[in-house]
């Protein structure tokens, strides 16, 4: 059985104050929950983050995370630096940051790959856009992130990888893939993990679904066979609406 992972994706939002006080709601609200927990939250709110999660089941999640071990890449955050302050797992190619920030298949792959060596979860987002889809590209889109993204990884390294699948067409737009759509969708990457990487790997690999999950739709997405999860944005910079969502089961 697959452990339900529910992660928020704060995005650039949240100052330190703003963050605690989240936090602080957040907490007894998700006391008693089933699926993990994680908030993937802006560096400069790490540390405070970390603070005020201790003695609860939420675990620290960063946005990012550079290539290299260190040295002169300005602005990049390395995975010492946050393995130190207590990290667990990383959001590697959301597709703002494909889109914004020109990260490609090769520079998410070189990330989640320094992740994985150090220790660090990868969240590794994929997903079609909505000219590609409309183009019923959608498989072949999937089909080069998961090859060029997942390049080398080994069978033993996806004990430690979330897989999120973001339609980018539904993130931060309110429209949100049917439950059926995102169901087949995420069973086209599970059958692709399973060609090259076994029918265990597969099998026992937890795939998200994220694109304006909220506490009214989550029940039934979190009912299909193949969502094990979801990555949520908009609906986590609200303490009610991510614990609606992580609470799916009282819907
Ligand atoms: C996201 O950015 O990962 C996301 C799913 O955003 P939203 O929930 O706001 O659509």
């Amino acid at each position: 059985m697959r452990k339900p992972i529910i992660a928020g994706n704060w995005k650039m939002n949240k100052t330190v104050k703003e963050a605690v006080e989240l936090i602080n709601e957040l907490k007894p609200l998700v006391a008693k929950s089933k699926p993990e927990v994680v908030v993937c939250v802006p560096y400069t709110d790490l540390w405070a983050v970390k603070e005020a999660i201790a003695g609860s089941k939420i675990k620290l999640g960063a946005e990012n995370v550079a290539w290299a071990d260190n040295g002169a890449f300005t602005g990049e955050i390395s995975a010492d630096m946050l393995l130190e302050i207590g990290v667990e797992y990383v959001i590697i190619g959301h597709s703002e940051r494909r889109q914004y920030f020109g990260e490609t298949d090769q520079s998410v792959n070189a990330r989640a790959k320094q992740a994985l060596k150090k220790g660090l979860k990868p969240i590794i987002c994929v997903g079609e856009t909505l000219t590609e889809r409309e183009k019923n590209k959608t498989k072949k889109v999937l089909k080069k992130q998961v090859v060029e993204g997942f390049k080398d990884f080994t069978a033993e390294d996806f004990a430690n990888i979330v897989i999120a699948y973001e339609p980018v067409w539904a993130i931060g737009t309110g429209k949100t893939a049917t439950a059926e759509d995102a169901n087949k969708t995420i069973g086209y990457i599970r059958s692709l993990v399973k060609k090259i990487w076994g029918s265990e790997v597969a099998k026992a690999l937890r795939i998200q679904y994220g694109g304006s999950m909220k506490p009214t739709n989550a029940k039934e997405l979190m009912a299909m066979r193949n969502i094990d999860g979801g990555l949520i944005g908009g609906a986590a910079l609200k303490a009610t609406d991510f614990a609606g969502i992580v609470n799916y089961k009282n819907n």
